[in-house]
């Protein structure tokens, strides 16, 4: 009998499955809490103080106009992105979520045979999209858990079409300067598309933030990826974009769907920009809670990766029944074996309140 798995292209039915942070109302039903507001979720590096209000408003005046089709060409979103980014509407390309850029360079430039340098453990979703055209993952070892350029650079071949730099990284939290950006752009050859996935960008003291867009602005062959998901609080919308030149924007626009970005979303995203307030104050929190929790862990002996993220590794032993008890507790983490992290947990920044309740977790764990 010719099962539909047999009738299915090579490879597909051998992909992972990507294995997202468990949805709060998952948990409660599993465990039987009475209400979904005892858990704390801190499994997806969501943004502690939700969305921005104005956003809020935004997406209940959209409301009433949900009947009609998106506006597929963004006008106002690129017209306002382009302002802040120092870039023209030409050079940007709404996505949803930047996962759907991810796919959809893989779509321009990926094909069986061809190969992606990535770093050991970079965000996952290069692996699948690789793997779902087809490639070979170049995964670069990561020292000190960073990023390690020149070893990226190294890995280059003649097959490889792409390179991804998660900066930062998840779920290290860790991140590359820009001497070291600069001395790996000088190298890297003209034949390989440069992706730099900066989803945390906005969470970075303006100070530390590197400047990859000069690159798109010099004509380079790169894409610098970014979200509303993060800094913005609009993951549950799907919202993210693609800055690269005219002619790179031009190949994504050929691949993606009319109305790849819903109507609600464009209107969140439009408001959340003109809300700097709520991104500061984001920001603020991100560092604060990162310098408090780092001080609690480290009062207990236990070791963490440094992160300049809304999210931290900690080495908890036992990575995957840290999560399982945590779980239990009402706690919801990240586990890191699919990773190749057993050790880890990854922990979103949340509250003073969420940060509490997960350290508490912990100890009672540890005290078992
Ligand atoms: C969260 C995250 C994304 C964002 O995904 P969206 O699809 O925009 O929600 C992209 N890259 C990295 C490294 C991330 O951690």
């Amino acid at each position: 009998m010719t099962t539909i798995t047999d009738l299915a292209n090579p490879g597909i039915s051998d992909l992972p499955i990507y294995e997202p942070g468990r949805p709060i109302e998952d948990v409660a039903r599993e465990l039987g809490f009475a209400d979904a507001n005892d858990i704390v979720k801190l499994a997806s590096n969501e943004n502690a103080l939700g969305p921005s209000p104005k956003a809020l408003a935004a997406m209940r005046d959209a409301a009433g106009q949900m009947h009609r089709y998106p506006d597929g060409g963004a006008f106002y979103l690129k017209q306002k992105l382009a302002e802040k980014l120092d870039v023209e509407p030409s050079m940007l390309l709404p996505g949803n979520g930047s996962n759907e850029i991810l796919e959809l360079l893989a779509h321009v430039f990926l094909a069986p045979g061809a190969s992606i340098v990535m770093a050991e453990y970079a965000f996952v979703v290069y692996r699948l999209v690789a793997a779902s055209h087809r490639c070979r993952v170049h995964a670069v070892a990561m020292p000190g858990l960073t990023h390690d350029l020149p070893a990226m650079l190294s890995a280059i071949d003649e097959d490889t079409r792409m390179v991804f730099i998660a900066n930062p990284n998840n779920p290290t939290g860790t991140k590359v300067d820009q001497a070291q950006i600069d001395a790996f752009m000088d190298q890297v050859p003209e034949r390989v598309v440069v992706c730099f996935d900066e989803a945390y960008f906005e969470l970075l003291p303006v100070e530390q933030r590197p400047d990859c867009l000069k690159y798109v602005r010099d004509g380079r062959n790169v894409y610098v990826v970014r979200t509303f998901s993060k800094a913005y609080g609009l993951a549950g919308l799907r919202i993210g974009y693609a800055v690269g030149s005219p002619e790179a924007v031009s190949l994504l626009h050929r691949v993606r769907q009319p109305f790849n970005v819903n109507a609600m979303a464009l209107a969140a995203a439009l408001a959340a920009l003109d809300d700097e307030e709520h991104v500061t104050r984001t920001r603020e929190l991100v560092q604060a809670e990162l310098g408090w929790l780092a001080a609690e862990l480290t009062v207990r002996g236990i070791e963490y990766v440094p992160s300049v993220a809304n999210f931290m590794l900690v080495k908890v032993g036992a990575g995957r029944d840290c999560f399982a008890a945590l779980q239990q507790a009402g706690v919801v983490v990240r586990p890191m074996d699919g990773y190749r992290l057993p050790d880890y947990v990854r922990v979103t920044i949340g509250t003073r309140e969420e940060n509490g309740r997960f350290l508490s977790a912990l100890d009672a764990w540890r005290g078992k």
